[in-house]
């Protein structure tokens, strides 16, 4: 059943998309500032989630300042962040051989992990979305998992990643050509696993029902969301249109036209 707008009162943890929802491309929504501060001023959090593991924490820093908000490094969370907690959970003494960018091995290494680049030292594989890609790492990738019996995670199951002048290949792309050639897929981390919004809810001691997963995408920022148990609400702001709605089998707690409306209801 679909909620009403008036659930957006009881929530203190709002996780944000960031593109399409509080912003598009390099134009910030006029609303977005306002809403953040409001937010704040209330005493409840905001956290950015997402999915791209090609840029740092620190890349999200300057992206938001050259938009003109003022965020630091405690205000994201980011699918490499998951991918570091959820190995240190479930595989803390791996040896990681990672088909991703510099800046994601940077993050991996700072969470204590030792990154490789020999296959007989590998235990496990990270895909993440590697803007630094290269035939070796995909040839490399292959050998290990059709000789050695390893950990396979992703950070992330976009196909595509869009840009200004349409869409290049994500992590879920390179994770099928890896599949054509081995017949294997990953342990998928980002959204729509629910892994991001469960770690945000734990890290700041907020209950899912007092928690909102906003963004523009019913396949991964509303699917897990729903798969935290945390109140879901599509933006119409960004890439999903009335007829993608309407044919979702998966959907949303709450449809707003853009996050203006929780705004709206925060001022009320
Ligand atoms: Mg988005």
């Amino acid at each position: 059943m679909m909620e009403n707008i008036d659930a957006v009162k009881n929530i203190r943890l709002f996780l944000f998309d960031m593109d399409g929802t509080l912003y598009i491309g390099n134009r910030l929504f006029d609303f977005t500032k306002e809403l953040l501060e409001r937010i704040r001023e209330s005493g409840s959090r905001y956290l950015f989630m997402t999915n791209n593991s090609s840029k740092s924490v620190d890349d999200y820093v300057k992206k938001l300042k050259g938009l003109g908000i003022d965020a630091d490094r405690e205000d994201f969370i980011t699918s490499s962040q998951a991918t570091a907690l959820y190995l240190k959970e479930n595989r803390p003494n791996d040896r990681l051989y990672v088909c991703g960018t510099q800046s994601l091995k940077k993050e991996l290494c700072g969470e204590g992990f030792t990154i490789t680049e020999s296959i007989e030292d590998t235990d496990c594989i990270v895909m993440g979305f590697d803007t630094e890609l290269n035939f070796k790492k995909l040839e490399d990738v292959c050998k290990i998992l059709l000789t050695k019996n390893v950990g396979y995670i992703a950070t992330n199951p976009d196909l595509v990643c869009p840009t200004e002048y349409g869409s290049v290949p994500d992590c879920g792309s390179v994770c099928e050509m890896i599949y054509n050639a081995t017949k294997m897929r990953p342990i998928v981390i980002g959204k729509p696993q629910p892994e991001m919004p469960l770690i945000a809810m734990k890290k700041y001691g907020v209950d899912k029902a007092e928690t909102a997963v906003i963004g523009d995408r019913i396949y991964t920022d509303i699917k897990s969301g729903i798969a935290a148990g945390a109140l879901s609400i599509l933006v119409m702001s960004g890439e999903c249109d009335r007829q993608t709605l309407v044919s979702s089998d998966v959907k949303p707690d709450l449809v707003i036209d853009s996050a203006k409306e929780i705004l709206d209801i925060l001022k009320s």
